[in-house]
């Protein structure tokens, strides 16, 4: 980033991370940026409207729909509130995940099918996650 003659360099992880706060900056600043990524030629933006749009990160987003939370009460209430693989109940202290039996990174049309959710413990859920990397 670039503003009166004196250049600010910073590194962000993703691409997404970077444009948003170039975003920012332009928004209390006035000047050019650089963006850098490896492998591919530097791009120059001059104002905030050439940056590209990017997308957020899915995950977060889809547990804040309110198709995934009305549909995960539903999975709860329609369970005898106790975990699919070791039995374990709120009522003895468990919290219970809906989980997504086939991972919704592979299998994002799942994302909302109720055969394919079952309730898990915590400990369960976490223990399977582990497994699936
Ligand atoms: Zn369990």
């Amino acid at each position: 980033m670039q503003k009166d003659g004196k250049s600010i360099r910073r590194e962000y992880k993703t691409h997404a991370r970077a444009v948003g706060a170039l975003g920012k900056w332009f928004s209390g600043n006035k000047g050019m940026a650089l963006l850098y990524q490896p492998g591919k030629q530097p791009v120059v933006y001059r104002s905030k409207h050439e940056l590209p749009i990017v997308k957020r990160s899915t995950q977060t987003n889809f547990y804040r729909t309110k198709a995934w939370r009305e549909l995960r009460l539903s999975i709860l209430l329609a369970s005898d509130c106790s975990c699919k693989i070791c039995g374990n109940t709120s009522e003895k202290g468990a919290v219970l995940h809906v989980d997504h039996i086939k991972p919704r990174s592979l299998y994002p049309e799942l994302a909302l099918d109720e055969g394919n959710l079952q309730v898990l413990c915590e400990d369960c859920n976490i223990a399977k996650s582990n497994n699936d990397v």
